[in-house]
């Protein structure tokens, strides 16, 4: 994992708060009374039942802060395609970059060095890489020292330039967000990111996330043709991560 991300903010007592809504969907009793009366054993049975049942926009009053640093802009940009959230990121207009970048596992890191020879790829590459990185850098840094403005000068950079976001989703898009970039394949920058945020999401609000996961933990592969085809062992490692966490009887 390159990026780094931490988990900001969070709803206070949102388990609590989700229950309270979905309670008062199906109660006479007022907000003050349902309030003061919810238990612990309550907040676990109203969340699970209105989840099963797909009442899900009741999570959508938990909100969570996720903030995003180290990532390529090729990944923010696919984070960012997620409407139902809140973003804010780091301008390259009016902060000239201090260039760092993200090089992918394919292209240069020692764990690749396998992949990549077995592929036929030259070492050469890696060199090729840095030094592209590095002219960027450098005409970027010509260009803004010549005078030419920031807004302008980044049009040299490429996708792999790294960049810092602050992500506000709420719990209801988080689980749809999850569904799709925790999939095999999604591509493997957001993916890490995604899996970051779900590992701080389930250990933060674990019985809002219980069900959460890639499309396949929950059922058949939503990719049809385009399956990866580990359906099995993908449902195997989130089923064990649940357990690890003791998210099966929630921690309230
Ligand atoms: C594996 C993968 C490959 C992809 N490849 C491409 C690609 O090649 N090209 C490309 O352009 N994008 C691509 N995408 C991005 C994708 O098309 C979506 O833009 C992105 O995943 C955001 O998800 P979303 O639109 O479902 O939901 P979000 O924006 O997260 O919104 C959540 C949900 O709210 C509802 N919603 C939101 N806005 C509207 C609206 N305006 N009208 C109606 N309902 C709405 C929908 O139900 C939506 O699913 C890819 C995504 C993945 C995961």
């Amino acid at each position: 994992m390159r990026a780094n991300v931490v988990l900001l903010r969070c709803t206070p007592e949102p388990e609590r708060l989700v229950a309270l809504a979905a309670r008062l969907c199906y109660s006479p009793a007022s907000i003050g009374e349902l309030d003061e009366q919810i238990s612990a054993k309550d907040i676990r049975t109203f969340v699970r039942r209105v989840l099963s049942m797909g009442h899900a926009s009741v999570l959508e009053h938990v909100v969570l802060t996720f903030g995003v640093e180290g990532i390529s802009r090729a990944a923010s940009h696919q984070l960012v395609r997620h409407r139902i959230a809140s973003y804010s990121q780091q301008s390259q207009r009016y902060v000239s970059a201090d260039f760092g970048y993200v090089t992918p596992f394919s292209i240069a890191d020692a764990e690749a060095e396998q992949p990549r020879r077995k592929k036929g790829l030259k070492p050469a590459l890696i060199d090729a890489y840095r030094e592209h990185m590095e002219k960027s850098a450098a005409l970027y840094a010509q260009m803004v020292a010549e005078g030419i403005p920031p807004e302008d000068a980044r049009f040299v950079l490429p996708n792999a330039s790294e960049t810092k976001i602050i992500v506000t989703m709420n719990a209801r898009e988080l689980h749809h967000f999850f569904a799709l970039r925790l999939c095999r394949r999604a591509q493997w920058e957001i993916r890490e990111a995604a899996m970051r945020m779900f590992e701080l999401a389930v250990a933060q609000v674990p019985l809002l996330f219980e069900n959460a996961g890639p499309g396949c933990v929950r059922g058949k592969c939503p990719e049809g043709e385009f399956t990866c085809g580990q359906g099995a062992e993908v449902r195997k490692a989130f089923k064990a991560l649940n357990a690890m966490r003791g998210t099966k009887e929630g921690t309230i």
